[in-house]
């Protein structure tokens, strides 16, 4: 795909949606950094349901350690693989109290260092906490980067560096959210919205649905 095309679907893309917000709802980058990791195998959905009654009871590291392993559980148990996810949520929580006083940082060396936290997680709250210019390819972006021939890839790595290399700096801090959000509802995995997409004529997938 040619520059001039990658620059015409964001400028699309950034015109039906000016100031695109991650589905996850948060207030704090620890909120932030908590959704992210339950939400692995999980609906954004799910995870809004769980932490809407979770995080007025308690939203700091500090507060989910008071409230404790069984606790937690209660609250995240009809989120998949809680059992784990709520054990790591404790680790990370006890990590960030020992080694961050209590913050989330702000780099991607520290991040991966917390239980429960990979690459993905990692890139989602630099980019939507920190502002900076991280790219968090979930099953959406690498479909729709590699259908569309925006950042082609045989992996998630790959899309992620061609992502960070070739979408335009103008558009780089929201690219992923308007891809995110564009695999979600439009370019569906099973069955593509070709129809009614923004963004049909600069699309190069060669298997287009009506
Ligand atoms: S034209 Fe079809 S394949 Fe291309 S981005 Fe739109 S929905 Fe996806």
């Amino acid at each position: 795909m040619n520059r001039d095309k990658r620059q015409q679907i964001f400028e699309r893309l950034r015109e039906d949606n000016p100031n695109p917000q991650t589905e996850l709802e948060y207030s704090s980058p620890f909120e932030l950094l908590i959704a992210v990791l339950l939400s692995a195998q999980a609906t954004d959905v799910g995870v809004n349901k769980a932490t809407r009654k979770l995080y007025p009871v308690a939203n700091t590291p500090q507060a989910i350690l008071d409230l404790g392993l069984d606790k937690l559980k209660f609250y995240i148990k009809t989120i998949g693989l809680f059992n784990t996810k709520a054990e790591n949520v404790m680790k990370t929580c006890a990590m960030l109290i020992e080694k961050h006083d209590g913050e989330v940082p702000n780099n991607r060396e520290d991040l991966e260092k917390l239980p429960g936290v990979g690459r993905k997680t990692a890139n989602v709250v630099l980019n939507t906490a920190f502002r900076q210019p991280a790219m968090a390819v979930d099953t959406h972006i690498f479909r729709v980067s590699n259908r569309t021939g925006i950042a082609p890839g045989k992996n998630v790595l790959e899309v992620e560096q061609r992502l960070l290399r070739l979408v335009p700096k103008e558009f780089l801090l929201d690219a992923h959210h308007w891809l995110i959000l564009h695999g979600r509802y439009v370019c569906k995995a099973r069955k593509p919205q070709c129809g009614s997409c923004r963004i049909e004529d600069l699309c190069e997938f060669k298997q287009k649905t009506e």
